[in-house]
């Protein structure tokens, strides 16, 4: 693999290069230790072939990549989704890196996805991909190695095919994976943990910035576990959630939507289109609302040059990893978009990933409240480092936020001599 260069374009690994080489400079990192912050760890790719209920035979691609272990276990989402290629998994486990690095768990970065469309399956053959999954990746996984956990398209019940199938080869071993249901070991607060995250971010910068959170209009791209959940937490505060959307199209209300009803609807029809009480929407149309906060909480890569002039939110708080192309950054900050970038607003999930991990290898469990005091106490303690940083070296939240990340790695690296 070549070097990577700060060539800015719509690849997600490009962004998140684009991003280190950038705090690089400001550290006066040399050449070296860019190449090695760069460079993932370990890569793999595996088939797995799958009988399907039919008797027919197909064969999907399967992948995990381990970008760093140098503060700790690789950790990171494993995502099923039809586009998934190594690349995207490459720049998604890099972004791990900085994340857990940013909020100081002691992890590294990773990530994992399998080329599939899981409506296509049933849940039987979902249940035989992941073990077929797992049974060509798992002397790579491990509690002290590499901990995986959802992401899109993936849940606690996938999650608990992976902790049983890890546990069929090396015995029973919880800390394996996160994001587990409760009864097998999961942590009260994971589910609704990257939502509650995303809102406490954005609640602080908020009174950073002396704007009211009530009556605040809030768009959000994605309605899945992530962004539904912040929908919730938003309503609870009094936000108005104006508009929001999913794969298959959008609804806007610019009086607000009524987000339990609104989930009541997509329980019942698995989509937010079609919701009555507001107006059909395209998902690029979605980014252009006349609105206070825009939350992507989908895919990488939607906010780009193309559609960056016409946002018209004045926060974009980044719950998706790698939403904003550098281009479309460059466009938003000089028009003064104030953007709270991925690597912290979307790290409550593997803070309380963080928990889990650390409950299982204790067997204990904890309170759900103590869960949620400690993540807030966790991720308003990094927003304040690098809304500090960015103030004082008058630079955006994503440089300083990035810059706090690859230091740390960086010092990491010097220190076990890598
Ligand atoms: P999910 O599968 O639960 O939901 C994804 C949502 O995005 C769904 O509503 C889906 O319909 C929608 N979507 C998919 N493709 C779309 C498209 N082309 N246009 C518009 N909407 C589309 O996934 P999730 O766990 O909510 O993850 C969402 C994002 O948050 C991803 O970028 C993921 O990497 C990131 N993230 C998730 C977690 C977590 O704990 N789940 C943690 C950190 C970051």
């Amino acid at each position: 693999m070549e070097t990577p260069t700060s060539q800015a374009s719509d690849d997600p690994r490009e962004i998140v290069v684009h991003n280190v080489l950038k705090a690089a400079d400001r550290l006066g990192l040399d050449s070296e230790m860019r190449t090695l912050l760069n460079m993932p760890f370990r890569e793999v790719r595996v088939e797995i072939p799958l009988r399907m209920d039919n008797g027919s035979l197909r064969v999907f691609v399967g992948y995990r990549v381990q970008h760093s272990g140098v503060r700790g276990p690789a950790k990171g989402g494993i995502r099923y989704h039809p586009s998934t290629g190594l690349n995207e998994v490459r720049a998604l486990a890099a972004a791990m890196t900085w994340k857990t690095s940013l909020v100081n768990l002691p992890f590294g970065g990773a990530k994992g996805g399998i080329n599939v469309d899981p409506k296509e399956l049933s849940i039987t053959e979902l249940q035989r991909l992941t073990r077929g999954y797992i049974r060509r990746i798992h002397l790579l996984l491990g509690p002290y190695r590499d901990v995986p956990a959802p992401d899109m398209n993936t849940n606690a019940q996938v999650m608990t095919w992976i902790f049983d199938e890890y546990s069929a080869h090396h015995g029973y071993t919880p800390a394996c994976v996160t994001g587990k249901p409760v009864e097998l070991g999961g942590s009260l607060g994971r589910e609704a943990a990257t939502g509650r995250g995303v809102f406490c971010v954005t609640e602080a910068l908020l009174q950073d910035l002396r704007l009211p959170m009530a009556g605040a209009r809030v768009a959000i791209q994605g309605f899945g576990n992530v962004g539904s959940f912040a929908a919730r937490f938003f309503a609870e505060a009094g936000a108005i959630v104006i508009a929001v959307s999913d794969v298959i199209g959008g609804v806007f209300n610019p009086l607000g939507l009524d987000v339990r009803a609104l989930l009541e609807h997509v329980r019942a029809t698995h989509s937010v289109s079609r919701f009555a009480a507001g107006k059909a929407i395209s998902n690029e149309d979605l980014l252009a609302v006349d609105c206070d906060i825009l939350i992507p909480a989908a895919l990488q890569c939607v906010i780009t040059k193309e559609n960056a002039p016409k946002v018209r939110a004045r926060v974009i708080a980044e719950a998706a990893n790698l939403p904003t192309t550098p281009e479309a950054d460059e466009i938003l900050t000089r028009r003064g978009v104030h953007i709270l970038p991925d690597v912290l607003t979307n790290a409550g999930g593997v803070t309380v990933s963080y928990f889990e991990w650390a409950q299982n290898l204790q067997q204990v469990f904890w309170e759900e409240e103590r869960v949620n005091t400690d993540m807030h106490k966790i991720l308003t303690r990094a927003y304040r480092q690098v809304a500090e940083m960015a103030s004082m070296g008058k630079i955006s939240l994503r440089e300083a936020a990035y810059t706090i990340a690859v230091d740390r790695v960086a010092r990491a690296e010097r220190l076990r001599g890598t």
